[in-house]
């Protein structure tokens, strides 16, 4: 749990969220503000702050995420859909703990 960090205040249910998927290594749940008609994200409980900190042990939560995703498209009955990681200020990362954007195709 990383002090002041707004997705690891979800995981441990410190502020609401509306929770679609949770396993002892990820969750996922809707984005407070939607850029499309179905938008969540999918995170690691481990508070890993960007990709650029993501270590080789990682990589087992890193493919459950996407693998979720990947679910939680198929659940969504979403035939085509965005993955998006936004790494770093530049790259236009706002949360620093690492999340990956599923978003439904404009219809
Ligand atoms: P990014 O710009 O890639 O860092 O995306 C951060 C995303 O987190 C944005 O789409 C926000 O709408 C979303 N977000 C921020 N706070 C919350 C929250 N409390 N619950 C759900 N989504 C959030």
């Amino acid at each position: 749990m990383q002090e002041g960090c707004v997705f690891c205040k979800i995981i441990h249910k410190e502020i609401p969220s509306k929770v679609e998927h949770e396993d002892e290594m990820c969750m996922a749940f809707h984005d407070i503000n939607p850029r499309a008609k179905v938008h969540l994200l999918v995170i690691p409980k481990k508070h890993v702050a960007t990709m650029k900190d993501a270590e080789e042990s990682d990589e087992p939560t890193m493919g459950r995420m996407l693998m979720t995703a990947k679910k939680l498209a198929e659940k969504f009955k979403l035939a085509d859909y965005r993955l998006l990681i936004s790494v770093g200020e530049k790259g236009g990362q706002e949360v620093f703990h690492v999340h990956l954007h599923l978003m439904s195709a404009p219809e």
